[in-house]
């Protein structure tokens, strides 16, 4: 049986009303990824325990004993974030051979939830990158069409949903990696409020930027998801004890007076035309449905990409000191001492975006330097947070383009590095200043690619986020639309 036209939703509630089995559920994802992702290399590993623990949920289900609220799902999870037992590799060489002893907080939620834990997916090495093109485990694929990236650096866990070889996936988001592999993919990916989901078990980029979250084929498996995963962990010190609130019970809704700003900054130049025109569509859905349009003002946005730029690279050239050949896995053979062993490791173990943001890092960061950039950028970071401060003072959300241009051709950006890190304009903000942001799917471009909308939110206001994109996918079914495999 095909059951790759699920969402999430559908696949909890049917497994629950005995329509199917999880063994069915784990076993049509598994044919899937079979079938179709050589082609597409959206994951690194599957899982052997993935129909082992399916048969034992039916089992328990047969039992008539209490099941979680994901009971049934099989997810698939970015192989940044850590598995037990199952290799986690971030896309490097370095961790090839990494097998963690404890599952990531957001893992061992989804389990406890009954989720089923399917296979790790590929991703630009330690998330640096938007295209997948950085993973040691080679270029995944865009299924709406071959020639093209599908974003990155969850990458792989966009593809994957958006070619209906699982309902959902985890991502992680430092800088747009969740959004814009999203909407590059026609996919609905969510990024938290920083401390809503804990980042223990997460291989750290930059740690003040990083957060997990959800990929899937609506804002409702988002809000579904996001719910078992959100909450203060003790083991994580920057995550937030604010209560919970209830996602999928706001969904429903209606969006009447919601006040919705559309920042013009984020249509100036450099937007792509058929972007700017499915935006504005998707702004009229949303006026329909009552919401109140204002154009609003962000000034320091122009600066976001130049700041994210300086202060992720620092963070990541801290956090990667770690991997030095003592600890974790790959270590260089046959060398005379141990610090060219430790160089010797480093030089083979990372790959070029990792080694480049290493050096800039630790150059921003040096003596000297320190004032002139790491502290400037801090400080423009704070101008952009207060930019968002002001704006929800009169909007509830904030409304524009995921991207500046649909997916882009494998290949396309590799001379030119500073044009893939524009991309990122308009979603690295929300890291800088911490609050949740969603894309969600509203056009199709002439060459038959995604095109995604970016709403973002107050500070751990997902539900208001969750449920305009809910609305939206109740009027429209962008959504709903599958590439041709
Ligand atoms: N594209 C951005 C970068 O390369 C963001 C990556 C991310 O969010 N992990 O840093």
């Amino acid at each position: 049986m095909d059951f790759s036209n699920l969402t999430a939703t559908q696949c909890v509630n049917q497994f629950a009303s005995g329509e199917v089995t999880a063994t069915a559920l784990v076993q049509s994802c598994l044919h899937q990824i079979q079938q179709n992702d050589p082609s597409l290399n959206s994951f690194i590993r599957t899982s052997d325990s993935a129909l082992p623990i399916a048969q034992a949920l039916d089992i328990k289900r047969a039992a008539g004993k209490p099941l979680g609220p994901l009971a049934g799902l099989p997810i698939a999870i970015k192989d940044g974030i850590c598995t037990a037992g199952l290799k986690t590799t971030a896309g490097s060489r370095m961790l090839e051979e990494f097998v963690p002893v404890d599952d990531a907080t957001t893992v061992k939620r989804l389990v406890e939830a009954d989720a089923i834990v399917i296979g790790k997916t590929n991703m630009d090495e330690f998330a640096m990158g938007s295209s997948t093109e950085h993973s040691h485990f080679g270029i995944s694929k865009n299924p709406w069409n071959h020639q093209y990236v599908p974003g990155g650096s969850s990458g792989g866990s966009a593809s994957c949903v958006a070619a209906g070889l699982t309902p959902a996936s985890i991502g992680s988001d430092t800088g747009g990696s969740i959004r814009q592999p999203a909407s590059f993919c026609g996919v609905t990916g969510l990024k938290p409020t920083y401390g809503r989901v804990s980042r223990f078990g997460l291989i750290a980029f930059a740690s003040s930027l990083d957060q997990i979250g959800p990929m899937a084929r609506s804002a409702e498996d988002c809000a579904l998801i996001t719910s078992v995963i959100s909450g203060h962990d003790p083991k994580d010190s920057t995550s937030a004890k604010n209560d919970i609130p209830d996602f999928l019970a706001t969904l429903n809704q209606p969006l009447k007076g919601l006040r919705i700003g559309i920042c013009k900054q984020h249509f100036e130049e450099g937007l792509d035309s058929e972007i700017n025109d499915s935006v504005k569509a998707a702004i009229q859905v949303l006026k329909n449905l009552g919401a109140v349009i204002t154009e609003i003002s962000m000034p320091h946005t122009p600066y976001a990409v130049a700041a994210y730029y300086v202060i992720a690279p620092c963070e990541a050239s801290s956090n990667l000191a770690r991997f030095d050949g003592v600890r974790y896995t790959h270590r260089t053979e046959g060398v005379k001492d141990l610090a060219e062993m430790y160089c010797q490791t480093r030089a083979e173990g990372f790959g070029n975006e990792v080694k480049k943001r290493i050096m800039l890092g630790t150059y921003a960061l040096s003596s000297g330097y320190y004032d002139a950039y790491y502290l400037k950028a801090s400080k423009v970071r704070r101008m952009i947070k207060q930019d968002y401060d002001t704006a929800f003072e009169s909007v509830d959300l904030i409304l524009g383009p995921t991207t500046p241009t649909p997916a882009f051709q494998i290949g396309e950006h590799s001379q030119n590095p500073l044009a893939m890190y524009l991309a990122d304009i308009y979603t690295v903000s929300a890291n800088l200043s911490g609050v949740p942001a969603i894309s969600i799917p509203c056009g199709i471009s002439n060459r038959g690619l995604p095109i995604g909308l970016q709403l973002q939110a107050r500070s751990f206001d997902e539900a208001t986020l969750l449920q305009t994109a809910h609305q939206f996918q109740m009027e429209t079914d962008w959504h709903t639309r599958r590439p041709n495999q």
